[in-house]
């Protein structure tokens, strides 16, 4: 078979495959817990699942506009007004399967082979992918000073003449990290100076910790969304906990909104019409229903911080929201491909390895889970790794004895 050189190079994205292995050694009857997890645990909000209950029940689910529902743009504009103080019309939105075939479809638009795509470390796991997959070179800006927030002299250093775009997601996937206002505002000067596009992925800006505020890139920038650079990329997928319904949205000009429209349309026509309507549920409903998601997974990163310092030897940055952290693990090894598997094999624990997102020597582990699952999961770890921990342990109704150290 002769599989395309493009195709050839794609990685699998390796935190679904943590699900998968985690799904599998569920199946087998083992005492799983999954610190790699990339959605919250709460129930769909009522609201989304009776506005999709409504759409199923006319029985006429249909074609919807490629772009999405009038109904739900209109609800996407509302929210980017409450959200992002920014008054966008109906034409400047494109609804997708999901803020990553978001994602995509703008680099799809935008990129020309040999294009170079700026990428923070540490970094989401399918960019550097999604890049290639249009034939771009993703570059990778990796902080100098060891912390998980960019900074402009690493970035203009990276920058050349053939950079068309940057990503920023903040707060970050997988450091938890939010970057200041002043680096934004920095960032959003520069790259309206040099014609750099910026692609922001907001996916988590809901979950915000300890009362912070987040700011959208908007405020900092001079250009009007007609003629500047900020593209946002946001959805349903995290802060409403509505990951299996897949949808996702672009905000850009409008000249770019109609080419990513006849783009999608010759893929997917258009996104699920009754994900649309739940979608629409969901954001025109109660809001209070995120706050709570946010309060319990604040409360959750509290409980694994905890966790963490009393690991003899793990480094951590606090994350500033999101539900997930990257603590160092060199402590224990440099190589977290090995660790992750390590802990897999021995504690029945799912981490992903640091070095999927650019910073090899740290594991990702998530909180979005419930505090169980945080506090038995890291005393697994700890048990697995830290000599100062109790040499026996129960994983599941099995009595283990550590018998490697
Ligand atoms: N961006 C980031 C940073 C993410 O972590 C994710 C999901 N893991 C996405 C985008 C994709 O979100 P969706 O489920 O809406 O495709």
């Amino acid at each position: 078979m002769s599989i395309s050189q493009i195709a050839r190079s794609i990685a699998e994205s390796p935190t679904l495959r943590m699900n998968e292995e985690a799904r599998l050694l569920r199946e087998r009857g083992e005492a799983v817990i999954h610190l790699g997890i990339g959605e919250p645990k709460n129930k769909t909000p009522i609201t989304a699942l009776l506005s999709a209950a409504a759409k199923l029940n006319t029985g006429d689910i249909k074609y919807s506009p490629t772009d999405g529902l009038p109904s739900l743009k209109k609800a996407i504009v509302r929210y980017t007004e409450e959200n992002y103080d920014k008054v966008v019309a109906p034409e400047n939105i494109i609804v997708s399967s999901g803020a990553k075939q978001s994602i995509f479809n703008v680099l799809y638009t935008l990129i020309n082979p040999q294009d170079e795509v700026l990428i923070l470390a540490p970094y989401w796991v399918s960019y550097p992918e999604m890049v290639k997959m249009v034939y771009g070179i993703p570059v990778i800006v990796k902080p100098e000073d060891g912390r998980f927030h960019p900074r402009m002299e690493d970035i203009e250093r990276a920058v050349s003449s053939s950079t068309k775009l940057i990503l920023v997601n903040s707060p970050n996937n997988p450091s938890g990290v939010m970057f200041s206002d002043e680096f934004l505002a920095d960032l959003i000067k520069f790259c309206e100076r040099k014609g750099i596009y910026v692609l922001m992925d907001d996916i988590y800006h809901k979950l915000v910790f300890r009362r912070r505020r987040w700011t959208p890139a908007y405020k900092f920038a001079r250009q009007d969304l007609e003629s500047g650079k900020v593209i946002v990329v946001n959805g349903i997928a995290k802060a409403y906990g509505m990951t299996g319904f897949r949808i996702g949205w672009t905000i850009a000009n409008r000249r770019m909104v109609e080419v990513m429209t006849n783009v999608q349309s010759q893929i997917t026509s258009c996104t699920a019409m009754v994900s649309q309507a739940a979608a629409e549920g969901a954001l025109n409903g109660l809001q209070s229903i995120v706050d709570s998601l946010r309060l319990t997974i604040e409360n959750n990163c509290e409980v694994m911080m905890q966790e963490l310092k009393a690991f003899t030897g793990i480094k951590t940055i606090k994350p500033d929201g999101t539900f997930y952290c990257l603590p160092d693990f060199r402590a224990y090894s440099h190589d977290s491909v090995a660790l992750s598997d390590f802990l897999l094999k021995k504690a029945m624990v799912v981490t992903v390895p640091g070095k999927e997102f650019g910073m090899e020597g740290h594991l990702r582990l998530s909180y979005a889970g419930s505090i169980k699952d945080v506090t038995e999961g890291m005393a697994r770890i700890r048990w697995a790794l830290d000599p100062s921990s109790p040499t026996e342990i129960y994983i599941g109704d099995r009595k283990m004895i550590r018998d490697w150290m």
